[in-house]
């Protein structure tokens, strides 16, 4: 079914979008991108995702091409304007068309920021069947740039982490450096030892996940305890329960690692009452 999507201040059926051949988005990855998830036609963790947009401008030196206000306006305009009831908006704001390729920065005063929004309809989002079984992950090298906090579309070695673990008959990958696990290809990794909750710290080494954020702050508010620091492979392997956190995965539970089944094997107890909380009180903030 044709889409209604968003491209630089116009709303055109998908058929019809054109970005330039020129565009450095496409030519280099010159771009930042957003993925909000949509549940019952309300978007989930808004402000965490525009606040994160902003900072990832701001880190690129790239204009933001419209307003917050703006934003917000075009996330549910296409939400209305294709029925999503449960799934996803995506945006990417490009550093635009300069006319020619080139691997100084164009001034943007001439060459303006591009925007991209589009839609995906994901009926039964909150419902995902792998909640109730968990993933399975592998653990790959995690050979990306410095500056993962910037959610850029450089995600070509995330996409071969994806297929590593297709091929490995396995759900995702876990990245790892020096022996401590990153995060996952799309995601945020975290470890569960008895009721204490241990992820990586925030750095430049991880994104700064939307849904990390609240699920630490709901966590405390339970009383769970919370430890951000970095853990090894061998350390994950060993905890009680494993989970990852994403704005499209919400908190997934994770079973297995690198062959190895954590705990009794089965979504562990933490994971699943911490995405049963995510999920009521993100609903009950939704815009
Ligand atoms: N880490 C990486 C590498 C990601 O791509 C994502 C999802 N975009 C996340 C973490 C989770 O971030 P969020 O909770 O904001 O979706």
């Amino acid at each position: 079914m044709s889409r209604i999507v968003y491209v630089n201040g116009d709303y055109v059926p998908e058929e019809e979008a054109k970005i330039s051949v020129f565009d450095r988005g496409f030519l280099m990855a010159d771009a930042v991108y957003e993925v909000t998830s949509v549940l019952g036609g309300k978007l989930i963790d808004f402000p965490g995702h525009v606040a994160r947009l902003a900072r990832s401008l701001g880190e690129l030196e790239m204009a933001a091409p419209v307003t917050d206000a703006e934003l917000l306006a075009v996330h549910r305009e296409l939400v209305a304007r294709n029925g999503i009831v449960d799934g996803l908006v995506y945006l990417q704001v490009t550093r635009g068309n300069p006319g020619d390729r080139d691997f100084a920065f164009p001034d943007p005063a001439t060459t303006p920021s591009g925007i991209v929004l589009f839609t995906q309809s994901k009926p039964g989002l909150a419902d995902a069947p792998a909640a109730k079984t968990g993933w399975k992950v592998i653990s790959i090298p995690d050979v990306r740039w410095g500056r993962r906090d910037i959610k850029t579309t450089q995600l070509l070695y995330p996409s071969m982490g994806k297929m590593m673990a297709k091929k490995a008959g396995v759900d995702d990958a876990w990245f790892t450096e020096d022996g401590f696990v990153t995060e996952g290809t799309s995601n945020n990794a975290y470890i569960v030892k008895g009721r204490r909750i241990i992820t990586r710290a925030l750095s430049n080494d991880i994104l700064h996940g939307i849904t990390r954020a609240a699920v630490l702050r709901f966590a405390k508010e339970a009383q769970m305890e919370v430890e951000e620091r970095s853990f090894t492979l061998a350390e994950a392997q060993a905890a009680d329960e494993a989970f990852v956190t994403s704005a499209s995965a919400f908190v997934m539970p994770v079973v297995e690692i690198d062959g190895v089944a954590l705990g009794s094997g089965k979504p562990g107890p933490v994971a699943v009452r911490l995405r049963e909380i995510y999920l009521e009180e993100s609903r009950k903030a939704a815009v």
